[in-house]
């Protein structure tokens, strides 16, 4: 049996029940087999069997009391997973799927992503199973008050530092921040990233994951002679990240066809209306059926499973793990789509892989195609520390320049192991060399 087959063996063994976690270790080992023949340094240190065990795991409990004055109870969760380059980094996910195998997958994935922009930050990742759908605004902050209560203990600026990701957006952050400040009776705004602009966060900071997919996706296609100009684009979600990718494909000449949320997608073949899904999104935090009701030309599906198949030349998928599966992909392609960028981590299932590698669908990983939310986070962390602000246009271009070099340290890495045009190789690779090097000066 090969080794990493082995190290995999036993990852499956020590982590049962935990297939999301399983599924992000497989594809990061597969792609790295190369890399151990020409490298037998870090087999003998045990690189890999050290990185796929997180250095420390945290689950909490955490009480607050709901509108009608009942106890609930729901559980936290905080994965310190790599931290040979830099303090922990990763955001927070509140949602009902969360558990400690989703919030591993995250963070595993967050170790290579991190590494990948270049930047000096470690893996990490964190959560609840709340629910913040229909909470009001009272519950979201006594619940993010009690999260950070214990959170508090294990985070700092040059330790761990959260961020947001599903359910946790500039509200949740705010209640987040202050109530660490108040424990800590310190303003201590490293801390934590997606701050408002009030206090510490970065201009494009909001932007930054769609944006930076987008950067990113244009580079990869124009390798081949294509351009978002003329394109038509679709995306699902309608969280921070597709509405940022369609504003950025929008600029850049494409007509945005879909968007969706768990209820369902939209479809409107004039382009999509983003002032409207920027309203009934982030300002009402209503469903994305809203939408037909004020543009009745468009049309309204209640279930996800079609928006793939309808016809694109770019797919987005910025939603959630595994929300597009080989029969998906298989449509894609039918339907002549030549390129897919993930805006959320790891939506495509290995299955859809197989798909778009064997069709020369050009395929991004998230891991390196939405790094450009926790590089802008990096980006706010050095501007906090230098107390002082960057301009919107000073941030997007060194955010524009962080996803060129993504793609081309990706691609790079894929040639130089013998699977050009292979990205989820070339980035895993890419990855997972600067943080195994960094191990290895470490010791153990
Ligand atoms: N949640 C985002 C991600 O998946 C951003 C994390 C951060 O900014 O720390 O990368």
């Amino acid at each position: 049996m090969s080794y990493t087959k082995q190290v995999m063996e036993q990852v499956i063994k020590r982590n049962s029940g935990e297939p999301e976690f399983h599924q992000a270790v497989l594809e990061v080992l597969d792609s790295l087999e190369p890399v151990f023949e020409k490298n037998p340094q870090y087999v003998n240190a045990g690189i890999l069997e050290r990185i796929v065990e997180p250095e420390r795991q945290i689950i909490f409990r955490v009480p607050w009391v709901d509108d009608q004055g009942k106890v609930q109870v729901n559980r936290g969760f905080r994965v310190q997973f790599n931290s040979a380059i830099g303090p922990y980094k990763g955001g927070l996910r509140f949602h009902p799927s969360v558990n400690v195998g989703i919030i591993k997958f995250l963070g595993f994935e967050q170790i290579f992503k991190n590494s990948l922009t270049g930047l000096p930050i470690g893996g990490g990742k964190g959560g609840s199973d709340f629910d913040p759908k229909g909470k009001s605004d009272g519950e979201i902050m006594r619940f993010c008050q009690s999260f950070m209560t214990e959170l508090s203990k294990h985070i700092g600026a040059d330790t761990d530092v959260p961020a947001g990701d599903i359910g946790v957006g500039g509200r949740e952050i705010g209640y987040l921040f202050g109530q660490y400040k108040k424990l800590r009776n310190m303003f201590e705004a490293g801390v934590i990233t997606g701050k408002g602009l009030t206090y510490g966060g970065s201009l494009v900071r909001t932007q930054a994951t769609g944006y930076g997919l987008v950067y990113f996706m244009e580079e990869a296609i124009k390798a081949k002679g294509k351009s978002f100009d003329g394109a038509t684009v679709v995306i699902s979600g309608s969280g921070n990240v597709a509405i940022y990718a369609a504003e950025k494909a929008q600029q850049l000449g494409s007509t945005v066809v879909a968007l969706s949320d768990s209820s369902g997608y939209i479809y409107d073949k004039n382009g999509i209306n983003l002032d409207t899904v920027k309203q009934i999104k982030e300002v009402e935090r209503k469903r994305i059926s809203e939408y037909v009701k004020i543009h009745p030309s468009a049309e309204f599906f209640n279930s996800c499973d079609g928006i793939w198949s309808i016809p694109c030349d770019i797919a987005l998928p910025s939603a959630t793990q595994n929300e597009l599966d080989g029969e998906a992909a298989k449509k894609l392609v039918a339907n002549g789509c030549y390129a897919v960028g993930e805006g959320a981590n790891m939506p495509a299932t290995p299955d859809a892989h197989k798909v778009f590698l064997e069709n020369n669908v050009i395929f991004a990983p998230g891991k390196a195609a939405n790094a450009g939310g926790v590089a802008t986070s990096a980006l706010e962390m050095s501007q906090n520390s230098m107390r002082l602000s960057w301009t919107f246009d000073e941030v997007d271009a060194r955010l524009k320049d962080i996803m060129i070099n993504i793609y081309h340290n990706a691609s790079a890495a894929a040639k130089e192991y013998g699977f050009e045009g292979n990205l989820i190789v070339g980035s895993n690779i890419a990855g997972f060399i600067k943080v195994a090097d960094t191990m290895l000066a470490h010791g153990i």
